[in-house]
């Protein structure tokens, strides 16, 4: 291929395609990551004109499952959905950490967690490329907040990255291996993502053994030669003649190695010759069926955060029910900006409720009505009201948790006519519950459930689904109380991640902070016990059994989930660590044994000194639970660790060189030979422990330097070939 054929090739046809160049055909890409949202041609921009598809629940619904098998069923759905479509690359999962509730685009990520992120996102991947369908795994990295997205730079220390915003990326690319990761937008650290050498080539491709393509988001690129310097390979969107021209400039002026470009260029044509290779002529799906699975993903997403006195589930046959509220009749149901899905149809909860109850079903809109709407509530037997955010989207942040003004009027005025009251949320991130939830008796937690929503709500209000989704992020008591807020959304053109490895539910913890509702938090309409938790160390890694009853009256889940958490470590640590999770069927009166394994990458720690993961020797605990928050059973395991000596150096302060058994042999050596030598003060009292303690943060070369003479460089290079 031409110089100029290879730079023509690292840049889209246009919105949505590669170009066809030297015999390389184009391929389609397409939004994502819920439903398959393939633009119309000759539509532009308008987002609202693409082919129907399913709109499967947000992120933010899928990842309340906790449930890697089904959400690996929408993948494989998504995956028949492109391939009717000639769709060759879906742009998604989206697996940008929640690090403050009020992110514009929290409902595209699954969770404030890494791991349950990275295990969720591992299955929706697989699923799809199941069925000859490129994953685009997105925002790489750090695009945790919308607010000037494009330019702000996340200022993040590397043991954060690592542990937290790149963990989910390097479990998926790992174990999944997506045809195409995408850059974000911002910068890191000061350098745009889409020119940032470290992240895209080092971390990516040197050291997580990624060998498929990098697209920038759509706009992300500053300059062409950066980009493809740093490991970027296909621009979009395109045509882009004049980055183009310049990348095939560069080349040939010698300023931009001839290797680069030709790599980018071979990594497209063989990312379009996959795609080519998987096509299926005249494939078609199951809109019925999808539609299902989408109301079965839905239903399983939905989170009953409080129920009491067992107000639900409700009777089919429950006199006379007031369904209260606009969101009942014309749901929210997704988010807007690229993922907005035109759906196949569309269900809505008043219809569904109507259909399932036998009793009489009245409606008010609610928000506009209050007095006609609490009249309603006080003439029936029950009332459910349903609420939610403002519309959330892409591009821009939320300002406040609260629900709207004329929502929390409707409820306060509803729950007053009627104690029989459940309110039904309809968010995309998490709004605040408090101090209204104490005023009503139940509370549905309904995120943004998809095309069909609808029935879902209906069927967990009835108890045809017994509830089993998971909070995958805490909701606070106030968004003061949130570990990201003062440091959120920056300024300037930086945000600091000031709150370190404490996001989310870690902060909450690491400042014992009260919280509405914690994370892994659920309720079902059955109730579940734990027993005979055991644990062992198996390949380097843990072996947790557990036996979990479910001791009420109706078949359900629990989602059995595994903290760790390790005391006396080398670096600050939160509290408690998810490190694994499952999803467990039982039918009442059963119980099962519950097998689960903690992997020794999961447990490890980004080492700053050592630029490496290291998994600590000590006493961890492990606790296991229904929610962060709700640990039933506990026990400890002694880890053997790494192997993790660092040497000692002149540096070393005295209290490291007594932590280390040869330099503390070596060090006392010296010190006595010193002292019988007359070699002064300093040496004999080191085995003083209040003169100890004085000394124990001085460098060795420090400590050498009050000696004198008795310690001299002789002394010192004797110290170091003792003790390392
Ligand atoms: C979004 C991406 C999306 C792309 C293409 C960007 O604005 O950040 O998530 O895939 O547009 O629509």
């Amino acid at each position: 291929m031409e110089i100029e054929e290879q730079a023509a090739l690292t840049s889209g046809a246009d919105f949505w395609h590669t170009k066809a160049v030297a015999g390389v055909p184009a391929a389609m890409v397409t939004d994502g990551p819920h439903g398959v949202r393939k633009q119309v041609v000759g539509e532009g921009l308008d987002l609202l004109a693409s082919e129907p598809s399913t709109c499967f629940p947000p992120a933010v619904a899928m990842g309340s499952t906790w449930d890697p098998q089904l959400i690996r069923r929408v993948g494989e759905a998504l995956g028949d959905e492109c391939r009717a479509m000639d769709v060759a690359v879906l742009l998604g999962p989206g697996i940008n950490l929640k690090r403050t509730p009020l992110g514009g685009r929290n409902f595209e990520y699954f969770s404030e967690d890494p791991i349950l992120t990275g295990v969720l996102a591992t299955e929706w991947v697989a699923g799809l490329q199941s069925r000859g369908v490129g994953a685009s795994l997105k925002h790489f990295a750090i695009n945790s907040q919308e607010t000037d997205r494009m330019r702000v730079s996340a200022d993040v220390d590397e043991r954060t990255l690592r542990e937290l915003y790149l963990r989910a990326f390097q479990r998926v690319v790992r174990r999944a291996r997506p045809w195409t990761v995408m850059c974000s937008y911002n910068r890191i650290n000061g350098v745009y993502a889409s020119q940032n050498r470290w992240l895209l080539t080092e971390v990516l491709r040197d050291e997580w053994g990624y060998e498929g393509v990098l697209v920038s988001d759509w706009g992300a690129v500053v300059d062409r030669v950066e980009a493809v310097r740093a490991g970027l390979d296909l621009t979009m969107p395109g045509p882009d003649d004049v980055g183009d021209r310049a990348l095939a400039a560069a080349v040939r002026d010698g300023s931009l190695p001839a290797a680069a470009l030709e790599t980018a260029a071979t990594r497209v044509e063989s990312l379009v010759r996959r795609a080519l290779a998987n096509v299926v002529p005249s494939s078609t799906y199951d809109a019925d069926a999808h539609h299902a699975l989408a109301r079965e993903v839905a239903g399983r997403g939905i989170v009953l955060l409080k129920n009491e006195g067992g107000l639900l589930p409700l009777s089919p046959d429950e006199s006379s029910i007031a369904v209260i509220g606009e969101q009942a009749r014309t749901p929210r149901y997704q988010g807007g900006g690229s993922s907005l899905i035109n759906p196949t149809r569309l269900d809505n909860a008043l219809d569904e409720i109507t259909a399932q109850a036998t009793g009489t079903v009245r409606f008010a809109p609610g928000y506009d009505d209050p007095d006609a709407a609490a009249a309603l509530a006080r003439e029936s037997s029950v009332a459910i009201v349903f609420a939610g955010s403002e519309e959330e989207t892409e591009g821009s942040d939320r300002t406040s948790l609260e629900l709207p003004a004329a929502h929390l009027t409707l409820i306060e005025r509803v729950a007053a006519a009627n104690p029989r009251t459940i309110v039904v949320l309809s968010n995309g991130a998490v709004v605040r519950t408090a101090p209204w939830d104490a005023a009503v008796p139940a509370l549905v937690e309904g995120w943004l459930l998809g095309q069909a929503g609808g029935g879902a709500i209906a069927d967990v209000l009835f108890g045809v689904v017994n509830p089993s989704g998971r909070l995958t992020e805490t909701i606070p008591l106030r968004l003061a109380d949130h570990p990201s807020h003062l440091d959120f959304p920056g300024e300037q053109g930086h945000v600091r991640y000031g709150e370190g490895i404490h996001v989310g539910y870690r902060g909450f913890d690491a400042r014992e902070q009260d919280v509405a509702y914690p994370f892994g938090f659920g309720l079902s309409y059955t109730t579940f016990a734990y027993s005979g938790l055991s644990v062992s160390t198996v390949d380097g890694g843990l072996e947790v059994r557990v036996t979990v009853a479910n001791t009420g009256p109706r078949d359900g889940r629990e989602v059995v989930q595994v903290y760790t958490s390790l005391g006396a470590s080398r670096v600050r640590r939160a509290p408690r660590e998810l490190k694994a999770f499952a999803n467990v069927p039982l039918a009442a009166g059963e119980s099962a044994e519950v097998v689960l394994t903690v992997e020794p990458a999961d447990l490890a720690y980004w080492d700053v000194d050592l630029g490496r993961w290291v998994v600590e020797a000590g006493e961890y605990t492990v606790a296991v639970g229904a929610s962060s928050r709700d640990l039933r059973v506990e026990a400890t395991v002694a880890v053997a660790g790494d192997d993790e000596r660092r040497a000692l150096t002149a540096e070393s302060t005295i209290a490291e060189w007594f932590a280390d058994p040869r330099g503390a042999q070596a060090l006392t050596e010296a010190f006595a030979a010193m002292a019988a030598a007359g070699g002064g003060t300093m040496a004999q009292s080191a085995a003083d422990p209040e003169m100890f303690s004085l000394m124990a943060s001085m460098p060795l070369a420090r400590v050498a330097s009050f000696i004198g003479g008795a310690f001299g460089p002789d002394t010192m290079d004797a110290l170091l070939k003792a003790a390392n």
